[in-house]
């Protein structure tokens, strides 16, 4: 039979073809067997009919009418008297649909999810809800248990800030293995306890993570992150170049309008509770965004216009006026977005605008008409913004004139400490000429702030050579420095030691795991949060054949290139000659 070739037990007697169609389908083979003691019989007692969907087929569905029989079971013993024949490669008992199609919904939910998977199926001719999508996917067999050797560790928001779940990785296929409900010490504890194979766990600084691996899997090794200490690092050197940024902008206030002492900043707004190192590093922020008011201040005295200010600051002259407005610095936390009662109209105001009518009150009456409720002052207020939208050209033409004649501003002056970290931290090759000059001047403007250039370099080398058997000497060269802005990373190193050594030792690192959590919120926010832990963690976990393949592929290449490090590694012995200088400086 040409239509179903793995079915020789099954007979096409009709075919109708309308929006949907429908073959009819009768069995042939003269027995069966019984489903609870296997006995073959052929004493049929009735017949009836069973209705199957079927994968569509022309874009059309299909639907499959199969005349059933029941049979007499032949041996007396047998609690069945009366059985129905069985199809078990075409469907299962009861159900209503083919197994090829419940498999391909099956697919679907994994996929694209409930809703998406129904909405999708339904394009394409496939008959089944959400509900029964939803249905097939939990009802899916569990991937095969697996007992890995090396995994990696990360947590995963349920919900930002007050709930988190753990994803857990083999990072020797690169495959996401399971999914906790928390990332408490017991739960994760556990999960290790009943996997006894593993030798090597890759994790962030998370103390949490590091018990627990103390608790269920003393015996594998412990292996830091590389992102997450560089990170770390990152967050330690930024506080540092802000005070030294702040300090370089004070200087030149008191330099430019010999104002004898700037008043300290004001006090940190009202947040969410935070750790020391944050505290720290928001003040640091803090105090160097108010110097760089002071500096506008300071300029604005002398007779600056905005956008020449914005020039020398290096800020936008939006921000500079701001701040001018404002009298202070604006807190820096997160931004809510206010709306207006003005925003349906703004459209009609700005046609009107360029119409030519630049009366408030005028405007002011239409709006009102229009069925506008708010204030006045929001008008006016919106009016001026276009008044200096129209007149900014001119004034930044003379900043560009006022720039060209007079010497350059400081360069220095235009960074921001997040933008200061940046030149730190890339690469030297793959600055461009002026970023390169502007680390250059940097690096001049404190001895501090070379050290730290310098402390920074060896620890990227570190992390790019994999060399981690330097971290004893790197740690040495921190403690000459006495430079108070490296403790707390020092401090974090210190505690958690062989990790770090082993993270920047080792080719293992969370990365494939930081991936994985990027597809889990995918998923999780295409399910609009409505999704349980088992339908989540079934998505998750699931991977296709064709998926598995490719990974593999990959894997395979990236393995060739590891094959390569060797010949990188002594070609970086050669450089440790330049690094050697850098303990002077230290
Ligand atoms: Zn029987």
């Amino acid at each position: 039979m040409i239509i179903f070739p793995d079915l020789p037990d099954i007979q096409v007697e009709e075919v109708a073809v309308a929006e949907e169609i429908t073959l009819t389908l009768r069995t042939t083979s003269p027995t069966a067997s019984c489903p609870s003691c296997g006995t073959v019989s052929s004493r049929i007692q009735s017949r009836y009919t069973r209705k199957l969907h079927d994968l569509p087929t022309v874009g059309r569905p299909i639907l499959l009418i199969v005349h059933v029989r029941r049979f007499f079971c032949k041996r007396s013993t047998c609690a069945q008297k009366i059985f129905v024949e069985r199809l078990p490669d075409l469907c299962r008992p009861h159900a209503q649909r083919t197994k090829r199609l419940q498999e391909a919904l099956r697919q679907l939910g994994l996929k694209e999810g409930g809703q998406a998977g129904a909405d999708l199926g339904s394009e394409l001719g496939f008959s089944g809800s959400r509900d029964t999508i939803l249905r097939l996917v939990h009802q899916s067999e569990r991937p095969a248990k697996c007992e890995p050797h090396v995994i990696g560790l990360d947590d995963w928001a349920w919900k930002r800030r007050l709930r988190y779940g753990t994803l857990i990785c083999d990072l020797e296929r690169g495959l996401p293995i399971d999914l906790l409900p928390d990332r408490a010490v017991e739960t994760v504890s556990a999960w290790l306890k009943k996997h006894p194979t593993i030798d090597t766990i890759s994790r962030d600084g998370s103390s949490e993570y590091a018990s627990a691996i103390k608790k269920g899997a003393p015996q594998a090794r412990e292996v830091s992150d590389r992102w997450h200490l560089v990170k770390n690092l990152a967050g330690c050197v930024s506080v540092l170049l802000a005070s030294c940024l702040t300090q370089l902008r004070r200087a030149e206030v008191v330099a430019a309008a010999g104002v004898e002492q700037v008043e300290q900043p004001s006090g940190e707004p009202p947040s969410y509770q935070r750790t020391r190192a944050e505290r720290r590093a928001q003040q640091a922020r803090q105090a160097e965004r108010q110097a760089r008011y002071e500096q506008i201040t300071a300029l604005q005295k002398q007779g600056m216009k905005s956008a020449e200010i914005a020039a020398v600051v290096g800020m936008a002259e939006r921000t500079v006026r701001h701040w001018r407005e404002r009298g202070d610095i604006p807190y820096a936390g997160p931004r809510k977005p206010r709306s207006s009662p003005l925003d349906p109209y703004k459209t009609y105001l700005l046609e009107r605008w360029h119409q030519g009518c630049r009366s408030g009150a005028q405007l002011e009456r239409e709006l009102r008409a229009k069925g506008y409720k708010g204030s006045q002052k929001a008008i006016y207020r919106c009016l001026g913004t276009l008044e200096l939208f129209v007149s900014a050209p001119s004034r930044r033409s003379s900043a560009k004139a006022c720039s060209e004649t007079e010497s350059l501003p400081n360069p220095l002056l235009a960074l921001s400490a997040p933008q200061a970290t940046w030149l730190f931290f890339r690469k030297e090759e793959d600055l461009k000429a002026e970023e390169q000059e502007t680390l250059r001047q940097l690096r001049q403007a404190s001895p501090d702030l070379e050290t730290a250039y310098q402390l920074v370099k060896e620890f990227l080398h570190m992390v790019r050579e994999l060399s981690g058997e330097r971290l004893e000497e790197w740690l040495d060269k921190v403690e000459a420095s006495h430079l108070q802005a490296f403790q707390s990373f020092v401090t974090g190193v210190q505690q958690d030691k062989d990790a770090v050594i082993a993270g920047l030792t080792l080719a293992w690192s969370n990365g494939p795991v930081e991936g994985q959590v990027n597809r889990l919120k995918l998923i999780k926010r295409s399910m609009y949060g409505q999704a349980d832990l088992d339908l989540l963690k079934r998505r998750v976990l699931h991977h296709d054949k064709k998926s598995l393949e490719r990974k593999n592929k990959k894997k395979q290449a990236q393995q060739e290139e590891h094959l390569k490090i060797p010949r990188m590694r002594e070609k970086s012995t050669n450089l440790q000659c330049t690094t050697s200088d850098i303990s002077k400086v230290a």
